[in-house]
C-alpha cells in the first residue's frame, strides 16, 4: 500500500510513518496542507490520511481540491469535540474518518478496507501453484507450510504475485516496493529477491521465482529455471 499522511503534529506523524512502514507500506509525509495537496495530486496513493486542522490549507480545502480531480480514498483525522467536522468531511467526499486519539490497529484496519475498495476486483487471496498469499491476514503458505516473511519481503512477493507471469525489471520493483527511482539502488532488489527465493522456493517444487537475465524477475510455476 502506498499511503500519504498529511499531519502537522510531528509526534503523530512520526508514529504513523513508523507503524505503517513496519507493515510494509510506502509512506509519504506532508506536514502542512500545501505540501499535502501537492503530493496527493501529483502521485497515485492507495489512501490519503488527512488531518483537518493543518497550517497552510486546512484539510477540508485539500479534500475539495483533491475531489475535483481524483477519487483517491481519503480518511480524515478530527479532534474529539469536532463532530460537525465529521459530517462536513463526509459531505465533502471523505471516505471515512477517525477521531483523535485513535488506535493504530483501528487506523490500519480502516486503511486496508479503503485500499481494497479502491481495488474492488482484487481477491483477498493470491495463488500461484501451491503458494497462497492471504492479503488481509498477511500470511503466506506453500502447500501446508507457513512461510514467515519480513514486511518488505511480503510487499515484494505481493508485487510479483499481482503480476504473475509478467517480467518485472529491477527498476520497476525498486519503485513499487521501496519507492526508489534510481538504478544504482537495484542491489537492494537482488538481495531481497535472493532472500525471498530462499524462503518460498528453495525447499519446494515447482520453482516459482525466476531470474530472466538482463530483464528482471517473474513469478510463475516452472520445473526449473530457464536461465
Ligand atoms: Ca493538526
Amino acid at each position: 500500500m502506498k499511503i500519504l499522511i498529511v499531519e502537522d503534529e510531528p509526534k503523530t506523524a512520526g508514529y504513523l510513518q513508523r507503524g505503517l512502514g513496519e507493515q510494509g507500506c510506502i509512506v509519504d509525509l506532508a506536514c502542512n496542507g500545501i505540501d499535502g495537496q501537492h503530493l496527493a495530486l501529483a502521485h497515485d496513493y492507495d489512501v490519503v490520511v488527512l488531518d483537518v486542522m493543518l497550517p497552510g490549507i486546512d484539510g477540508f480545502s485539500v479534500l475539495r481540491t483533491l475531489r475535483a480531480r481524483k477519487q483517491t480514498p481519503v480518511i480524515m483525522l478530527t479532534a474529539r469535540d469536532q463532530v460537525e467536522d465529521r459530517v462536513k468531511g463526509l459531505h465533502d467526499g471523505a471516505d471515512d474518518y477517525l477521531v483523535k486519539p485513535f488506535s493504530f490497529l483501528e487506523l490500519l484496519a480502516r486503511l486496508q478496507a479503503l485500499a481494497r475498495r479502491g481495488r474492488p476486483q482484487e481477491p483477498a487471496l493470491l495463488k500461484i501453484a501451491d503458494l497462497q498469499i492471504d492479503l488481509m491476514a498477511r500470511k503466506v503458505l506453500r502447500g501446508n507450510a507457513r512461510i514467515n516473511l519480513t514486511a518488505k519481503e511480503f510487499a515484494l512477493l505481493v508485487v510479483l504475485a499481482r503480476r504473475q507471469g509478467e517480467i518485472l525489471s529491477k527498476t520497476a520493483i525498486a519503485e513499487l516496493v521501496w519507492d526508489m527511482n534510481f538504478d544504482s539502488n537495484t542491489n537492494v532488489v537482488e538481495v531481497a529477491i535472493k532472500r525471498l527465493r530462499d524462503k518460498i522456493d528453495a525447499p519446494f517444487s515447482p520453482k516459482l521465482l525466476h531470474t530472466i537475465r538482463g530483464m528482471g524477475y517473474v513469478l510463475e510455476p516452472r520445473e526449473k529455471d530457464a536461465t
